[in-house]
């Protein structure tokens, strides 16, 4: 037997920014599963940044996207034919086969995990990859602690809107940043950030300066641009910034910040990192989580949209500034 499954497919590699021509749809047949593999039919699909980078030819920490073939992203699907003694049916998965509606895998591709009574797309985002880059970021790499001052660009996306409320649980006054007026009423009505301003509103570290005149101790950098530069103008001696992402120059690369050598004098840490270095601390960071999330002291933000052929639109999306999405995308392909 086997089912039909849209998948996601790159026609060609972007220059500057990316384009809907980049994306087709098409339909493939996915068969039996063999000894040790399952197959899973998708449920939520991953949109994420960093998909942009690997629609370059370049060499990065993951190889680029094959034209032609479908693109790899995290995706959370269920086992609905298991050949495999380890992973039932009806089993939950979270794997890196997103962009496609179905896949047949080796059961030990994907990684079983048991929901717990949490919102199943809170695993693609807040309880997932997502929320535990926010936490590496703040934690193990910027080592913040208690009661410090924390800016946190992209504030209101997926990362940013974990890391605001990380921080805030752990007694920091957090700054966050955001493209539009609506995200940073979101930030400041359902995140309860400190200090909230649009990046679009003049010099950033105007803002900065005006939300702590003694200067900031850690910044966790989602953008790179002109927020990295005035993160450096407003960090402390000692000061930290978690490089995470750069997305301000992921379509058109942009020079480094002027102010770096004020790094030296101020004895500053800059240190980048990849979430996959972190998949260890999964169960810590959910064992934190989750109970968090069950009780309502952690809000997960999810803008979901329908279909995979939505797939394209939404991640061109992430390069718009505006009201496209707050917290984590998703795209729901299935039951
Ligand atoms: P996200 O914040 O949910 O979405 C991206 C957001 O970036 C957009 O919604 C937009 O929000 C903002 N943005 C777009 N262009 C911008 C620009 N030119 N200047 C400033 N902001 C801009 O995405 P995410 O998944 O949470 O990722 C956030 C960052 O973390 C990205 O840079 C991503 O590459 C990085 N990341 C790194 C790791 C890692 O392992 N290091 C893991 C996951 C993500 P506004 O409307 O507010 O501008």
């Amino acid at each position: 037997m086997s089912i039909p499954s849209k998948e996601v497919r790159l026609t060609g590699r972007p220059q500057g920014e990316p384009t809907p021509d980049l994306f087709t749809i098409d339909t493939v047949e996915v068969g039996d599963p063999q000894p040790g593999e399952v197959l899973v039919r998708n449920l939520f699909l991953s949109v994420d940044p960093y998909m942009r980078g690997r629609m370059n030819a370049t060499k990065s920490y993951v190889p680029p996207f094959e034209i032609g073939k479908p693109l790899d992203g995290g995706a959370i699907g269920r086992v609905c034919q298991s050949n495999d003694s380890s992973l039932p049916e009806g089993t939950f998965v979270s794997s890196m086969f997103g962009w496609r509606e179905a896949f047949v895998a080796p059961a030990t591709a994907v990684r079983p995990f048991d929901p717990q009574g949490a919102p199943i797309p809170a695993f693609l985002g807040t309880l997932g990859m997502t929320g535990l880059t926010a936490w590496a970021g703040l934690f193990k790499i910027a080592g913040l602690q208690d009661g410090e001052t924390v800016f946190i660009s992209a504030a209101a996306g997926a990362v940013g809107s974990v890391a605001c409320q990380l921080a805030k649980a752990h007694g920091c006054r957090v700054i966050g940043s955001a493209g539009s007026p609506s995200k940073v009423s979101f930030l400041q009505g359902e995140l309860k950030v400190d200090y909230a301003f649009d990046y679009h509103d003049g010099d950033p570290l105007k803002h900065l300066e005006a939300a702590a005149p003694e200067g900031i101790h850690v910044y966790f950098d989602n953008t790179g641009g002109p927020q990295l530069e005035a993160a450096i103008a407003s960090l402390q001696n000692h000061g930290r910034i978690a490089l995470c992402g750069a997305i301000a120059g992921y379509n058109h690369p942009i020079p480094g910040p002027r102010n770096l050598s004020s790094a030296i004098g101020k004895r500053l840490k800059l240190q980048g990192f990849i979430v996959s270095d972190f998949f260890n601390d999964l169960p810590e960071f959910q064992a934190e989580a989750i109970p968090a999330l069950l009780s309502g002291k952690l809000i997960s933000s999810e803008t979901i949209v329908e279909g995979i052929e939505a797939a394209p639109a939404a991640f061109l999306s992430l390069f718009e500034a505006g009201d496209r999405h707050v917290g984590k995308l998703l795209v729901h392909v299935g039951d």
